[in-house]
C-alpha cells in the first residue's frame, strides 16, 4: 500500500477500507508515514468526511495502536466524562473529585489544549508539581485508593491519538466529526471505563458551531460506545459563551477550587452537578437524577469533595496548599483592564475569539510543542444577559507584558452589547 494512493482516494471522496485505515494508523504511529502526508490525509478527511464503517475502523485502529487498560483490579463500575472541548471548560477538575467523594471510581484520561480550546492536563499542570503522566500501575492504584486520577493517555495508551491530536492542533483539521469521535473514543475505550458521559459542546466556542453538527457528533460518539458495549450518554451543552468567568490555566484552577468550596459561577456548578449526576446513575450509586444531584450537593456543602481534590493533588505529586492559598499558583506579572465603550446588555460573545486571545497571551499553543504560560488568561466580569454601564469593566487580561493592545482589542470586540439579550440554555439536548 502507498500512502499517496490513500490520500488521493480520500481526496476524491472514496471510502477507505479497514486495511487502508489500519495501514495509515500503524504507519503514522511507527513513524514511517511523515507528518506532511498525514496532514494531507487529515485535510482530505476534513473535507470529504467518513462513513460510519470508516469511523468504526479508525477508532478501532487507534484504540489498538497501543495498550488497552485492564481495570478489572479496581472494584466497582468505572465511570468517566469527556468534553469535546470548549473555552473556559474546566468541568473535569471539580467533577473528578466530586464524584469520587460520592463513591464513584473515575479513571479519567484527558487531553491538552486543542485549537482555541483549553486542555485539562495543561490546567492541572498549573498546580506546582502536579504529574499528569502516571504509569499504568500508578493510575490503577490511585483510582482504587483515591477514587479518581486524571492523567494523559498513560505510556502507550492510544499513541496514535497522541500524535494525530498534536498534528491536528496545528494544521486546521480539528473540527471533523470522524477525527473528533475516533480521538475521544479510542482513548476512552482504551482506558477501560464501563460508563461514559459525553459533554458535546455546541455554539460559537465549540468545534461544532451548530446544534445540528453537534448532534451528529454526539450520535457518532454514542454509536461507537454502543458497539463497544459500554454505558454511554451524550449531553449537548452550550458553548455560546465561555463556561464560568475564567479562561487560562491557573485562573481556571482557581475557579474550580471555588466550585469545590461550594461557591463559584452558577453555570460551572450546574454543569458539574448535571454531568456528575449522570455518572452516579451509570455507577448505580443513585436511583434517579434528582437523588444523584442531592448526593453531590451534599459533598460540595460538607467539604468532602474539596478534601478529595487535595487528596488527588497530593497523590499526583502536586502542592495541595494551592487549595487554601491560591497565590501559590503561577501569577501573571500584569493585569490589564478591558472597559466598555458604551452602555447596554451583553447579548453574545465571540467565544472562540476569547479562546484565541488567551492562546495568544501564551495560555495555549500556536505550534506543536510550544510551551504554555500557566499564569496568563482572561477573567470576564460580565456574561450574556448582564447589564453594562459605559466605562464599566468587562474583563481583565492577565499578561506577562504591561500592555497588550492587540489582546485588549480582541477581547473588547468579542463581547457584544445590545438592548436586550436571550440567555442560552445550559443543556440543549440529551442523546442516549
Ligand atoms: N477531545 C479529544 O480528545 N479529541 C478531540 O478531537 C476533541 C476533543
Amino acid at each position: 500500500m502507498r500512502m499517496v494512493d490513500i490520500i488521493q482516494a480520500k481526496r476524491d471522496g472514496r471510502e477507505l477500507t479497514k486495511e487502508q485505515i489500519q495501514f495509515v494508523i500503524s504507519g503514522y504511529t511507527a513513524g514511517t508515514i511523515p507528518d506532511y502526508q498525514m496532514s494531507a490525509l487529515l485535510m482530505a478527511i476534513y473535507f470529504e468526511d467518513m462513513t460510519p464503517l470508516e469511523i468504526g475502523a479508525l477508532t478501532d485502529a487507534m484504540l489498538h495502536s497501543g495498550d488497552v487498560l485492564d481495570l478489572s483490579a479496581i472494584p466497582g463500575i468505572k465511570v468517566d466524562k469527556h468534553s469535546t472541548g470548549g473555552v473556559g471548560d474546566k468541568i473535569s477538575i471539580p467533577l473528578a473529585p466530586l464524584v469520587a467523594a460520592a463513591g464513584a471510581k473515575n479513571p479519567m484520561i484527558s487531553g491538552r489544549g486543542l485549537g482555541h480550546t483549553g486542555g485539562t492536563l495543561d490546567k492541572l499542570e498549573a498546580i506546582p508539581g502536579f504529574n499528569v503522566d502516571l504509569t499504568e500501575q500508578q493510575f490503577i492504584d490511585q483510582v482504587t485508593t483515591v477514587g479518581t486520577a486524571i492523567t494523559s493517555a498513560t505510556g502507550n495508551l492510544a499513541p496514535a491519538d497522541k500524535k494525530i491530536y498534536a498534528l491536528r492542533d496545528v494544521t486546521g483539521t480539528v473540527e471533523a466529526i470522524p477525527l473528533i469521535s475516533s480521538s475521544i473514543m479510542s482513548k476512552k475505550l482504551a482506558s477501560g471505563t464501563d460508563g461514559l458521559v459525553l459533554d458535546v459542546k455546541t455554539g460559537n466556542g465549540a468545534f461544532m458551531k451548530t446544534e445540528e453538527r453537534a448532534a451528529a457528533l454526539a450520535r457518532a460518539l454514542v454509536r461507537i460506545g454502543h458497539l463497544a458495549g459500554i454505558k454511554i450518554i451524550a449531553l449537548l451543552t452550550d458553548m455560546d459563551q465561555p463556561l464560568g468567568f475564567t479562561i487560562g490555566n491557573a485562573l481556571e484552577i482557581q475557579e474550580s477550587i471555588a466550585i469545590l468550596q461550594n461557591q463559584g459561577p452558577a453555570d460551572v456548578r450546574d454543569l458539574t452537578l448535571t454531568l456528575g449526576s449522570h455518572m452516579l446513575l451509570q455507577a448505580n450509586l443513585a436511583d434517579d437524577l434528582t437523588g444523584a444531584r442531592h448526593i453531590l450537593e451534599k459533598h460540595l456543602a460538607d467539604g468532602s469533595a474539596l478534601a478529595k481534590f487535595k487528596e488527588m493533588i497530593t497523590a499526583q505529586g502536586g502542592d495541595a496548599g494551592v487549595v487554601d492559598d491560591p497565590t501559590k499558583l503561577p501569577q501573571a506579572k500584569h493585569t490589564i483592564p478591558v472597559l466598555s465603550t458604551e452602555a447596554g446588555m451583553v447579548t453574545g460573545m465571540a467565544t472562540d475569539q476569547l479562546g484565541v486571545a488567551s492562546m495568544i497571551l501564551g495560555g495555549g499553543r500556536q505550534k506543536k510543542g510550544d510551551a504554555i504560560d500557566p499564569a496568563v488568561g482572561i477573567m470576564l466580569h460580565k456574561k450574556i444577559g448582564d447589564r453594562v454601564a459605559n466605562g464599566e469593566l468587562l474583563a481583565t487580561i492577565y499578561a506577562e507584558e504591561a500592555q497588550r493592545p492587540d489582546v485588549q482589542a480582541m477581547v473588547s470586540e468579542a463581547i457584544h452589547l445590545g438592548p436586550t439579550a436571550t440567555v442560552p440554555p445550559l443543556v440543549h439536548q440529551v442523546i442516549e
